[in-house]
């Protein structure tokens, strides 16, 4: 099966002759077979893709535009430079790729997995004077939060946020967490159990790290959200989660929480749009933030891929939402996903809800099953997009001259209350079923 990014590149060509598209696959936009250089020097935006409705917030770094040799290069001749480059550094460097990054740049990495396992995966590396994370920004954040303070944590396009991440800032956060003290105080109740205890998901600012480190609160990934709910459920009356509604939703739902316990808090909206007494009924409060590759899936397509295929199975991601949660036959984290898959029987037909890089590559490495993507659009994260091999190129060969290029740093005054926050949650086992 071609790779996402040769996919875009022939539907586009064959737009260009007028032909009709290929069979069975359109993309949401095909200016992906532009190289990300083109979105970076136009407008400051996500650039097409997944995310490319969602809001840039104007404190996003920016990346400069990539010098002209690496932009004209080909394929073959940047295939060369990554090689030699990676080969000259040896053990001096490690290259991370996350599941959902492109082919064209994971067949680089040392390391292929979710941001956790990633950054876990470096610390392997004592040697790695450099690590190169192709993923996005809050990824290399806790990357450079989890390395020794000599290992420079890189992120080839500084552009490659997150819009999910975005969608909750400390400032934001601060008003909010400040008007819910003013209503629902600071003193425990008689069990001990303090008003609101915040957890913020994996996809978040090293800041917001630090604030539910610095606030008794605590990091939870899509893997263990239902132990961290437990263990906050233990020394508060309710969490406040962020920033993802879904993940918080579905994790709550699945716990038992009823949906009225389980308000939303908009930050643009008074009150965060609800009221007194909604939140001192709560037990989950969301913020709300979304994944804009997860919100595409839909109920309509899972009753698409049941009709065409009965005796399909449905696995979608816990930060899609509930109702397509509901509707499949298993949610859970890329672990979950890419385990379920392992195990499934030759011949099964499993019909994917997650990002469509994992997916292709999920149906390359199994070809005894049929598996595909719910969503019949190839629509990519268009900020995890925003690495390209040209970029990739521009980094490790600055890194071999001994420049190091597009460096995240947390400042120690961060990363000391995000550090108590992530430790916190790796002291949890999940509880015994
Ligand atoms: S898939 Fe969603 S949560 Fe993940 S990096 Fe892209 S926008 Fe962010």
């Amino acid at each position: 099966m071609e790779s996402v990014d040769s996919t875009i590149q022939l539907i586009q060509i064959r737009e260009r002759q007028g032909a009709e598209t290929l069979t069975g696959t359109a993309t949401c936009s095909t200016a992906l077979a532009q190289g990300p250089w083109v979105f970076d020097a136009e407008a400051p935006s996500y650039g097409p893709g997944a995310s490319m409705l969602d809001h840039l917030p104007s404190s996003a770094p920016q990346q400069k535009v990539l010098p002209e040799e690496y932009r004209k290069a080909s394929p073959a001749e940047l295939d060369l430079r990554i090689r030699a480059a990676k080969h000259a550094l040896g053990e001096r460097v490690v290259v991370l790729g996350h599941f959902y990054q492109r082919d064209e740049v994971i067949q680089y990495a040392d390391f292929v997995g979710d941001s956790f396992q990633l950054a876990q995966a470096a610390r392997t590396r004592s040697k790695a004077e450099a690590i190169v994370f192709c993923g996005v920004h809050f990824m290399a954040e806790t990357a450079d939060m989890l390395s020794r303070p000599d290992q420079a944590v890189i992120l080839p396009n500084l552009a490659a946020g997150c819009s999910m991440a975005d969608m909750a800032d400390l400032d934001s956060v601060t008003e909010c967490w400040e008007e819910l003290e003013e209503l629902l105080g600071t003193q425990p109740d008689a069990h001990g159990r303090v008003p609101v205890i915040p957890i913020t998901y994996m996809n978040s600012s090293a800041a917001l790290k630090g604030f539910c480190g610095e606030h008794g609160g605590v990091v939870c990934t899509s893997s263990n959200a239902s132990t961290v709910l437990a263990w906050a459920f233990e020394r508060g009356q309710r969490v406040l989660f962020f920033p993802d509604q879904h993940l918080g939703r579905n994790t709550g739902k699945a716990m038992g929480v009823p949906l009225t316990q389980m308000p939303m808090w908009n930050p643009r909206r008074a009150m965060g749009g609800t009221d007194v007494e909604t939140l001192r009924n709560a037990k989950v409060i969301l913020w709300h933030g979304f994944c804009s590759v997860h919100k595409r899936f839909s109920v309509a397509q899972i009753a698409e891929a049941r009709a065409k295929y009965p005796d399909v199975r449905v696995i979608v991601h816990p930060e899609c939402p509930m109702e397509v949660v509901d509707a499949a036959d298993l949610a859970g984290s890329t672990d979950v996903i890419n385990k379920a898959i392992a195990a499934s029987p030759a011949g099964s037909t499993i019909a994917v809800g997650t990002e469509i890089n994992l997916v292709r590559r999920l149906a390359n490495q199994h070809p005894e099953l049929n598996i595909f993507c719910l969503d019949p659009v190839i629509c990519p994260c268009s900020t995890m997009y925003r690495i390209h091999p040209g970029y990739l190129a521009w980094v490790l060969e600055a890194l071999e001259r001994g420049e190091i290029l597009n460096r995240i740093t947390v400042p120690e005054s961060v990363a000391i209350p995000a550090r108590v926050a992530l430790e916190r949650m790796l002291s949890l086992k999940p509880a015994a079923k």
